[in-house]
């Protein structure tokens, strides 16, 4: 249930308007060494490599200026999108203007000669159903879009100018240099930021490496930075070393079109791409030990060996061959290894480029309490075995086995979402020839056992960074890191580390070797044949006293994988209603999660992916993969469940024990404005207190025999439901269900048995706040929600609601955000409470105290926001029901979307399956008086209003100095029984 692979998050995910995270795959490309002539011409089109189930047309043009095109025609999207990646990323910043390069990334929304506005963009894009988002890593900076079919163009006019004739505005400069400030700030207490720091400081002094990316006041604030701004788009900003990437619905001709008109204006300066020629490790700085202490309570070792640049080996990928193994979860890995010895109890292997010259290849292990006293052993079982794989030699049959299940995912890969897809694909393009750029994260062809030799004999202490972190190292440390503060102490390998290096060689634990062949990969990958007349939506195809099975035969991707969720509520221990219980289902879950580890890796790495986890009553499992071993896999896995005897693991009870403790420790280490949107719908319904606190009190009393005791009785009597539906015919789906049923032996738990859990109902006579202090003294941000409730909505006022969202979204941003600068993360979010809908405002302000920020929230939606759906033309207000229209209408793009969203009116008990069209139907009548009369009820006059404030130490004298009118409450106990409740419209 871990990825082998580790995400790479050196890049910064700006929010602008909304939480998105950007994932891209990072490996780099080196165009100066000529490996690969970027000089492609549109006559090269048919070589771009498509999976064979892909509809969809793909063609790549220069444009006259040297930009290099991809254009992706979609006839079937309802959303378009667009993406363009400039080869300049914060490597480049002028040392004495760190952060230059991100602030640069930040500035282009600002504003641009021909659309001077500095909104324009955004609203144009949020009016048409679309979003919008940036990044800025090492490298790359990239821009990408998402919009309505018919706004394509308009976007793409407005985009161009970012690149063409920004403004750099003295008031935007000032203004948005607080918004780096403020997302600096929200970083301070991530340790990803902190341990990247340090890394990039333990480069030589001097070395380009050496960077602080995200920049701040106190790097950026000097009278000439909107000089160095301009200087620096002028400088890098160049058409030739940029790529750009539009989806759209239109033919690939009017794209192509759209390309030349817009973005030929771009300057072509000829610039050659940012080279380097200075290796930033070398034998003076490699070989040490960087101590650290987290902000989070969590005990890690990080190996970071430097090897050498992977990206010329695409093809032969020894990168992903080792990553494979020394990640690997199953049968005679590292990990079992080092989990039964209970030194260590995740790990995650991967490579990484964040320079064109060398690659990481990181280990990163999290230990227990013994692994880190024992810290050296545990670097010695992983130099173990490395060496193991030296004296074993590459396989043939692993490359093999990997690379086959590659060719299948790319094989049947199904289409994501344009939005993230434009923005990957820029960014590889950059990095890749053109006609691999679809495939290259499956590629994995050519077999070079010399090449993976030589890789793996580079992964040794002297070519090795390592990191040890534990808040146990609090005040011993010594240094203190410029920019984040964190205390660290650095020193080449003493004699305990230099031996086991030495020694590991000839000291291979019999426990270590090379994993069993993989059962899970599918040897048929057969579709079944077309049908005439198969439902449009899952029926219920069995159900009895037990059991309700929802089912559909897939008819419209056409890829031989199935999708199966499964919800199992249970009542016997109590769970879902004491929060004693529920700190011992943790505890239960996470020692179930390690008896089914080794299993579950084996299918993982067939591309099965499971998830199961605790659910408001009971347990939810979500399967998905390919059809040919996903009912062998199903079965196995219950079967594993039901063998399973938390006695078996007693010897893990103690450190399973205390990774719950930090893992609920370590949620009052989160951001604010997460704390505190997770804790409104713990805090909005029924039932005894689950905070984390309470959580952690009870924790302290239980024993491992409440922990067998509860194994024992929670899945003695159950109600299932299921939704299955794919490539596979009923028989096969009830065959599945009936197995698994006979495996469980459960006691019938009926329909009107199934534990209710009731949203807690607001009422308009008070506004209730509930407030906590923010207990990390090092935590400068405060975070706040403000929340409407509204009740529960019917197919028209859930329009209603989202008409309004797609309205507000905007607004709230520019207003708080650009305008006011009270924080970097401040959102909108249209929020359901198990069933019931409400408005939710969302602000993390490092600047101010939430007593303040709620009146901010609160004059907007009174004077900003009233005034503008007051005053809003009809004109105006087709265009944002036209945007709701859009993201009705926009399809599933895979089976497992279109399967959440089936399986999301299953488990609400509505059965909607055709909600959307049923809606498209109400749109159109919908008029702009009722909304605003909406508006008028719910957010203005009668409303039911409810706050959490999550109050930093350095606002706490602020927040008792501003008055508030609302009833503040300091335990959730208290607010919800002063408080009604509604029916639970889960399990009506
Ligand atoms: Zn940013």
């Amino acid at each position: 249930m871990f990825s082998s692979l580790i995400q790479d998050q050196s890049k910064y995910s700006c929010f602008r308007g909304e939480v998105k995270h950007v994932c891209v795959d990072l490996i780099k490309t080196d165009q100066k060494k000529g490996i690969f002539n970027n000089d492609i011409k549109s006559e090269q089109i048919k070589m771009i490599h498509k999976s064979t189930i892909d509809k969809r047309t793909f063609k790549s043009v220069t444009l006259s200026n040297s930009l290099l095109c991809l254009l992706i025609s979609d006839p079937e999207t309802e959303k378009s999108a667009a993406a363009l990646n400039v080869d300049v990323g914060s490597l480049e910043d002028p040392v004495d203007r760190m952060g230059l390069a991100h602030f640069c990334e930040h500035m282009l929304f600002m504003g641009t000669d021909k659309y001077p506005k500095e909104n324009e963009y955004q609203q144009y894009i949020s009016k048409n159903a679309g979003s919008t988002n940036a990044f800025t890593s090492e490298l790359n900076t990239n821009f990408f879009f998402s919009v309505g079919n018919q706004a394509l163009e308009g976007a793409l006019d407005r985009f161009a100018q970012f690149f063409i004739s920004p403004l750099f505005s003295d008031s935007c400069t000032e203004r948005e240099m607080k918004a780096v400030d403020s997302e600096y700030n929200m970083n301070l207490q991530n340790d990803f930021w902190r341990k990247f720091q340090l890394f990039h400081n333990a480069s030589l002094p001097g070395s380009q490496y050496n960077k602080f990316m995200i920049g701040n006041l106190k790097t950026l604030q000097f009278e000439d930075t909107r000089a160095r701004l301009q200087e620096f788009h002028k400088r890098y900003y160049s058409s030739n070393v940029m790529k750009l990437v539009i989806y759209g619905s239109q033919p690939i001709e009017t794209l192509e079109g759209w390309a030349q008109t817009y973005f030929e204006g771009i300057q072509n300066k000829n610039l050659a791409p940012p080279s380097y020629n200075v290796m930033p490790f070398d034998q003076t700085n490699m070989g040490q030990l960087i101590k650290y202490v987290p902000i989070k309570n969590q005990d890690h070792l990080e190996l970071i060996y430097i090897i050498d640049y992977l990206y010329p080996h695409y093809r032969s990928c020894p990168g992903k061959y080792l990553s494979h193994l020394i990640g690997h979860e199953g049968e005679n890995s590292l990990l079992s290894l080092l989990i039964k010895e209970d030194l260590a109890q995740e790990l995650s292997a991967g490579p990484s480029n964040t320079m064109k010259l060398f690659s990481e290849m990181t280990i990163r292990i999290k230990l227990t309490q013994k692994g880190l006293q024992q810290y050296q052993k545990v670097i010695q079982y992983v130099q173990e075995y490395i060496e193991l794989l030296k004296q074993k030699g590459p396989q043939e049959w692993i490359f093999k086995e990997i690379s086959a299940i590659k060719k299948l995912e790319f094989d049947f890969l199904e289409k994501g979402d344009p939005f993230n897809y434009v923005c990957t694909l820029a960014s590889r393009m950059q990095q890749y020839p053109i006609e691999d750029v679809l495939r290259q994260p499956y590629l994995m062809e050519q077999y070079q056992p010399e090449l993976i030799q030589k890789i793996t004999n580079q992964l040794t202490g002297d070519r090795l960074m390592m990191f040890l972190s534990s808040q146990t190292f609090s005040n011993q440390l010594g240094n203190k890191e410029e920019y984040f503060g964190t205390e660290y102490s650095q020193s080449k390998f003493l004699e305990d580390v230099t031996s086991v290096f030495k020694n590991a060689a000839n000291n291979i634990s019999p426990k270590l070797n090379l994993p069993p062949q993989n059962i899970y990969i599918p040897e048929h990958t057969n579709v079944l044949p077309l049908q005439n007349g198969l439902p449009l939506f899952p029926e219920l195809v069995l159900q009895n006293e037990q059991t309700d099975l929802w089912f559909k035969q897939d008819d419209r991707f056409q890829v031989p994988k199935t999708v199966i969720q499964l919800r199992i509520n249970t009542i016997e221990t109590g769970y879902g209603k004491l929060a004693k219980t529920e700190a011992i289902a943790k505890i239960w879950l996470a020692l179930l999660k390690n008896h089914v580890r080794e299993f579950n890796y084996l299918a993982e790495m067939a591309k099965i992916d499971a998830t199961l986890q605790l659910a408001a009553n009971g347990l939810e499992f979500s399967i998905s993969g390919f059809s040919d071993s996903i009912s062998r896999f199903v079965i196995g896995m219950f079967q594993k469940i039901i063998s399973f005897k938390p006695q078996d693991y007693q010897d893990l009870y103690e450190s399973t024990f205390v990774k719950i403790t930090q893992e609920l420790e370590n949620i009052k280490r989160s951001q604010p404005y997460q704390q505190v949107h997770s804790l409104m719908t713990v805090v909005l319904r029924e039932g005894s207190s689950f905070e984390t606190q309470e959580l952690l009190d009870q924790l302290t009393n239980i024993t491992f025999d409440d922990v067998i005791h509860f194994s024992n009785n929670f899945l003695k009597r159950c109600r299932f439901e299921w939704l299955i539906m794919g490539n596979l015919v009923k028989e096969e789906a009830i065959q599945i269900v009936q197995k698994s049923l006979d495996l469980f032996k459960a006691k019938t738990l009926r329909y009107e048995q199934v534990l209710q859990i009731r949203p807690v109902m607001l009422n308009e006579t008070e506004i209730c706040n509930y407030t906590y202090d923010l207990t990390e003294p090092t935590e400068t941000n405060s975070g706040i929600v403000v929340h409407y409730q509204i009740g529960k909505p019917d197919l028209r006022t859930q329009l209603y609601n989202e008409i309004l969202q797609t309205i507000m979204k905007t607004p709230f941003f520019s207003q708080l955000r650009t305008t006011e600068q009270l924080g970097y993360a401040v959102f909108s979010l249209l929020s359901d409470v198990r069933g019931i809908a409400g408005f939710t405002f969302l602000i993390q302000s490092n600047v101010k105290c939430p007593n303040y920020v709620q009146q901010r929230i609160r004059t907007f939606i009174k004077e900003n926001l009233n005034k503008q759906i007051t005053e809003m033309t009809e004109q105006d207000f087709e265009q944002f029901k036209s945007s709701v229209k859009v993201q009705l209408l926009e399809k599933d793009y895979s089976l497992i979307k279109e399967s959440v969203r089936m399986w999301n009116e299953v488990q609400k008990h509505q059965r909607l399956f055709d909600r959307r069209v049923q809606q498209l139907n109400i749109l159109d009548g919908i008029k702009l008086s009722e909304v605003q009369e909406y508006f008028k009820t719910h957010l203005i006059e009668k409303t039911k209003q409810f706050e959490i404030h999550a109050i930093s130490p350095t606002h706490k004298k602020d927040q008792e100095e501003i008055k508030s009118d609302s009833l503040v409450y300091n335990s959730s106990d208290k607010f919800k029984k002063r408080h009604g409740l509604y029916p639970d419209y889960f399990y009506q």
